[in-house]
């Protein structure tokens, strides 16, 4: 049987210690719970460190990667499956499918393209899944924060915003990821 799959979203680019350590923690906390890890596939940054440790914790780790970026961002080639696609649309289209339930972490133009797309979805009906944002020391507070302005406007319904999960830390994240507890 395929195990819980948890599909992370996150930087491939930050060297920051604080956030590459948040990633580890992340994987090694998907793997003591016996959770399998997807990921974009690439070995660097917050996105090697969250499969690195998850594997290091004996999770199976999915990484899907588009061919074009198999040298840029470094191909998590220990992933035990690594997918390669030939466009980015289809990566995340799999990514998607393979997954259970989303946790983005902080990142850049490329996750919140992620994060936008699987909550997007999940509010249309696409999907059911838990769509967790981890608002870390406060990282997302400027674009949380246009959104409620958005809500004022009435251009984003209490639904759609209701229909995204944000927790200050990793218990919390976790505690909406968990099967049993998922909304929807
Ligand atoms: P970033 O947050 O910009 O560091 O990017 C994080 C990940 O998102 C990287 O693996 C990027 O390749 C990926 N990414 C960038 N643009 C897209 C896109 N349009 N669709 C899916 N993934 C993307």
């Amino acid at each position: 049987m395929v195990s819980y799959s948890v599909c992370v979203y996150c930087s491939a680019s930050t060297t920051d210690p604080d956030l590459i350590s948040l990633a580890a923690r992340v994987g090694t906390e998907i793997a003591r719970r016996g959770w399998q890890l997807v990921s974009g596939g690439g070995h660097v940054s917050m996105m090697g460190a969250v499969a690195t440790a998850a594997r290091a914790g004996g999770a199976h780790t999915v990484g899907v990667i588009p061919k074009h970026l198999v040298h840029r961002e470094v191909a998590d080639v220990d992933a035990d499956e690594l997918l390669v696609t030939d466009t980015m649309r289809q990566r995340k289209q799999l990514m998607e499918a393979r997954a259970d339930a989303f946790l983005t972490l902080p990142g850049g133009i490329g996750t919140l393209e992620e994060l936008f797309e699987t909550w997007t979805g999940g509010y249309l009906g696409e999907h059911t899944k838990p769509v967790v944002l981890l608002n870390a020391n406060g990282f997302y507070d400027g674009l949380l924060s246009w959104i409620d302005e958005l809500s004022q406007r009435t251009m984003v319904p209490a639904r759609a915003r209701d229909r995204l999960v944000v927790v200050p830390d990793l218990p919390t994240a976790f505690a909406a990821l968990e099967p049993a507890t998922a909304t929807q």
